[in-house]
């Protein structure tokens, strides 16, 4: 494992590779004020009546969907974030034609949002929505707009957003394409995990050659071929100015 010390050491990686993918997760959307779920500073350690594992889990969607929303508003779609340096400066990768896939832990859609074509979101993503009856599409703006448990305008059915719930498995296509990628890469790129939640632990094992770019060490780093410890964004603001 090279512990790297200087941002251009990064950029001479990615410059000599030509299948890049990159896994990210929550710290990579906290630069935009997203709270990261499972940080110290997240959300899950402030005091609920319930535990929002609870809350935010699939059984619980179904028997209490008002609680469910009330919550879900209250702390995972109160905010409309922007994309941040880190978002931006993968778009340009993959533009440039290095990048070939994103994968991302985070629901909050912001690489889309940034403009990247290619990504994979392995717990889903906020912005869309079904209804679990007749399946029709809604966007975060219905959510949005409707008060109390929110329900299909067509068949009165629950509305769900796309998110992997507790209690629910990942999509299995994605999770498959997201593997196919890691195989074929020459690099992976880690950022704004810990890897300590699943897939994103599982998935590396793919890799041939990994560089981990988080604020502070892992008990993955030693699995890493390059390892530096920084936030995301800033890191990528000083690559976009090498
Ligand atoms: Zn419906």
């Amino acid at each position: 494992m090279e512990r790297i010390k200087e941002v251009k050491r990064i950029k001479e990686i990615i410059d000599q590779s030509n299948y890049i993918v990159f896994l990210g997760g929550a710290g990579v959307s906290t630069e935009s004020g997203v709270k990261d779920f499972r940080s110290l500073n997240g959300i899950y350690n402030q005091e609920f009546e319930e535990r929002p594992e609870k809350v935010l889990s699939h059984n619980y969607f179904m028997n209490q969907p008002k609680i469910f929303y009330d919550f879900y508003k209250k702390y995972i779609i109160n905010i409309d974030p922007e994309p941040n340096k880190g978002h931006i400066y993968l778009t340009e990768l993959e533009k440039s034609g290095k990048l070939k896939a994103i994968i991302t832990q985070n629901i909050d859609g912001l690489h889309q949002k940034a403009n990247s074509k290619n990504v994979y979101e392995l717990h889903g993503s906020v912005k869309h929505n079904h209804c679990v009856k007749c399946n029709k599409y809604f966007d975060l703006e219905y959510i949005k707009n409707h008060q109390g448990t929110i329900r299909c305008d067509v068949c009165n059915g629950l509305v769900k957003p796309d998110v992997v719930l507790y209690g629910e498995n990942l999509d299995s296509n994605i999770l498959e394409d997201s593997i196919k990628h890691i195989i074929n890469s020459d690099l992976l790129i880690i950022a704004g995990t810990s890897l300590n939640v699943y897939p994103a632990a599982s998935l590396i094992r793919y890799a041939r050659n990994k560089l981990l770019i988080n604020l502070s060490k892992t008990s993955m780093d030693i699995f890493c071929d390059y390892v530096y410890y920084s936030k995301f964004g800033e890191t990528c603001e000083k690559l976009s100015n090498l």
